[in-house]
C-alpha cells in the first residue's frame, strides 16, 4: 500500500497538467498510466492545437522536432465543395505537433516538478470508503502485480476510457455514463502525397453530413508531403463505419491519387458539452473523461490542459484546507465553466444547428453568406452565431418549403446564447446544482428537438 497526497490517473495532456500544477507546489503526486513511459503521448489524433491555449496557460510553444508545422488559419469547405471560407488571424494561429514528443514534454515537465510516474500500470477501479474516493486499485502490466494506491484526492484523467468515472456510484454525484450519440468514433490516417498541398499552412475542414454524419472531417498538412486526414461519425442510431465513409468519400478526392498510407487508427471523441458536475468527494474528473472537447472540431488537447491546470489549482486549495469533499472541490466546476465550459456548451448547440441545416441548407448558407466568414469564426470560437437572413434567403427557403426552418434557425442562434449564459451562471455551490442541472438538461433537449425537426 502506497500513500500520496494526490493520485492522477492518465498521463495524457490533461493528467500531466494536473500533476505538474500540484507537484509544483511541493505536494506528493503520483501519475499512473497503462502505457510504457516512452509511449506516453502517442495517440491517434489530428495533432492540431491552437496557439491561444499555450498563451492562456503560459506554456512554451512547440519547437524543433515537436513542431511539425505552424498554421495561419482554417479553410472551411461547403458540403458541395463549391464554397470555401478562409479565416485567418492571430486568434486562429496554431500548431501541428508531433503528438508523442509533445506528450513526452508534458510528462517530463510533470516529473521534473516532482511527480512520481507509475508506467505500464492498468488502473482497474476506484477505492471508495465512507462515500469518499480514497484511492485506486491497479495491475502492473509487466509484472501482473496487484497494486493499491491511496491519496487525499484522486484525478480521473484517463481520457475517453474514464476508468474511474464509469465505476462511481450515484451518491458520489458525478454522472457515470454519457449518451453515446454525443460521441464520435473517429478514423484517422497519415498519408504521404505525391505532391505538397497548395496551402499547407491552413487546416482544412470539410463540412458534410453525407461524409461524416453527426461529425466532422479534416485535412492537415504535416511536415513536407505528409497529411493528417480523418473523419468522425456520431455513434447515433445505425451509424456507418468512419473508415468506410473515409474511403468512399474523402479518399476519392483527386489529391489522394498515388498517395501512400503511413499510419491509421480509430478512437473516440466525446464532442459535447462538459459533464454537468466534474467533482465528487475525493475525486475530480479532467479532459476527455469529463467531456472537455470542442464539439465542432473535436479538439480536446487545449481544453484538457485547461481542465488539468484548473483541477490542480482547486486541489491545492482543498488540501490546504484539509477538506477533500465535493463542496471543497466545487470551484473546479466554476473555474472550468468560466474558462472554456460555457463556450463548449454554446458550441454543442452550434453543432446541432449545423447538423439541423443539412448539407443542402449549409451549401445555401455558405453560398449566400447567411453567415459570414467572420461570424462563422466567432461562433466556432464560442461567440454568438449572427445570421444575415435576407429577403432573398427567405424566398429560397420558401421555395424549399422550409420557411419555418429559417425561423427555427433564428431560434437556434438565440438558444445558443441562452445555453452559454446558463453555463456562465454555474451555481456557486453544490446547493444550487440540482435546479441548474435540470435547466441545462431542458435547454439541451430543446436544441435536440430543434435539430430533429429539420
Ligand atoms: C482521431 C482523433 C483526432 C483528434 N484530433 C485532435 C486534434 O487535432 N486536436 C486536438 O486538440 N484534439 C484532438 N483530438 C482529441 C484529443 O486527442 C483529446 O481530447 C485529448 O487527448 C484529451 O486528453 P486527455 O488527457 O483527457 O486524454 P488522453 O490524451 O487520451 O490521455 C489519457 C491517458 O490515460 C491513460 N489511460 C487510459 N485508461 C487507463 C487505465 N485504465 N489505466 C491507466 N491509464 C489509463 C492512457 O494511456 C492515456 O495516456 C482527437 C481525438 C481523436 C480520437
Amino acid at each position: 500500500m502506497k500513500k500520496f497526497d494526490v493520485i492522477v490517473v492518465g498521463a495524457g495532456t490533461g493528467g500531466c497538467l494536473a500533476a505538474k500544477t500540484i507537484a509544483d507546489a511541493g505536494l506528493n503526486v503520483c501519475l499512473i498510466d497503462r502505457k510504457k513511459k516512452e509511449e506516453i503521448g502517442q495517440k491517434v489524433c489530428g495533432d492540431a492545437i491552437g496557439k491561444h491555449h499555450f498563451d492562456d496557460l503560459g506554456i512554451d510553444y512547440p519547437v524543433g522536432e515537436e513542431l511539425e508545422r505552424t498554421m495561419m488559419g482554417v479553410r472551411i469547405h461547403s458540403p458541395d465543395r463549391k464554397n470555401v471560407f478562409e479565416v485567418k488571424g492571430e486568434r486562429l494561429y496554431g500548431f501541428i505537433i508531433n503528438r508523442r514528443l509533445f506528450g513526452q514534454r508534458l510528462l517530463k515537465d510533470a516529473i521534473d516538478a516532482g511527480a512520481t510516474l507509475f508506467e505500464s500500470s492498468l488502473v482497474l477501479e476506484p477505492v471508495i470508503q465512507n462515500d469518499f474516493v480514497t484511492g485506486i486499485s491497479a495491475k502492473g502490466l509487466k509484472t501482473e502485480e496487484k497494486l493499491k494506491l491511496f491519496g487525499q484526492i484522486v484525478v480521473d484523467a484517463s481520457g475517453y476510457s474514464a476508468v474511474l468515472r464509469k465505476k462511481l456510484p450515484p451518491e458520489i454525484g458525478v454522472q457515470a455514463t454519457i449518451d453515446i450519440s454525443d460521441v464520435c468514433v473517429v478514423y484517422r490516417e497519415i498519408r504521404e502525397l505525391k505532391e505538397q498541398v497548395s496551402q499547407p499552412d491552413f487546416c482544412e475542414i470539410y463540412l458534410s453530413q453525407e461524409w461524416a454524419p453527426g461529425g466532422y472531417s479534416w485535412f492537415f498538412a504535416e511536415g513536407e508531403n505528409n497529411v493528417n486526414v480523418g473523419l468522425g461519425v456520431a455513434m447515433s442510431g445505425d451509424f456507418p463505419k468512419p473508415r468506410n465513409q473515409f474511403y468512399k468519400n474523402f479518399l476519392s478526392l483527386p489529391l489522394f491519387v498515388g498517395s501512400s498510407l503511413i499510419d491509421a487508427g480509430t478512437w473516440y471523441d466525446p464532442t459535447r458539452r462538459p459533464l454537468d458536475c466534474m467533482t465528487g468527494n475525493g475525486i475530480v474528473i479532467v479532459g476527455d473523461a469529463a467531456c472537455q472537447v470542442n464539439p465542432i472540431h473535436g479538439g480536446g488537447m487545449g481544453p484538457s490542459m485547461r481542465g488539468g491546470a484548473s483541477a490542480g489549482e482547486t486541489i491545492l486549495e482543498a488540501i490546504e484546507k484539509g477538506d477533500a469533499s465535493r463542496d471543497a472541490l466545487w470551484s473546479y466546476n466554476i473555474r472550468y465553466m468560466h474558462s472554456y465550459g460555457a463556450k463548449q456548451a454554446g458550441l454543442d448547440v452550434f453543432r446541432l444547428l449545423l447538423q439541423g441545416l443539412g448539407d443542402e441548407g449549409l451549401d445555401y448558407v455558405m453560398e449566400h453568406r447567411l453567415i459570414t466568414e467572420e461570424d462563422l469564426l466567432t461562433a466556432s470560437m464560442g461567440g454568438d452565431a449572427r445570421l444575415n437572413i435576407t429577403e432573398k434567403a427567405v424566398r429560397f427557403f420558401r421555395g424549399l418549403r422550409k420557411l419555418s426552418f429559417l425561423k427555427k434557425l433564428r431560434d437556434a442562434a438565440a438558444l445558443l446564447k441562452r445555453v452559454r449564459q446558463h453555463y456562465e451562471d454555474y451555481p456557486a455551490s453544490a446547493k444550487g446544482f440540482e435546479p441548474w442541472r435540470r435547466r441545462a438538461q431542458s435547454l439541451i433537449e430543446e436544441a435536440e428537438r430543434w435539430q430533429k425537426q429539420r
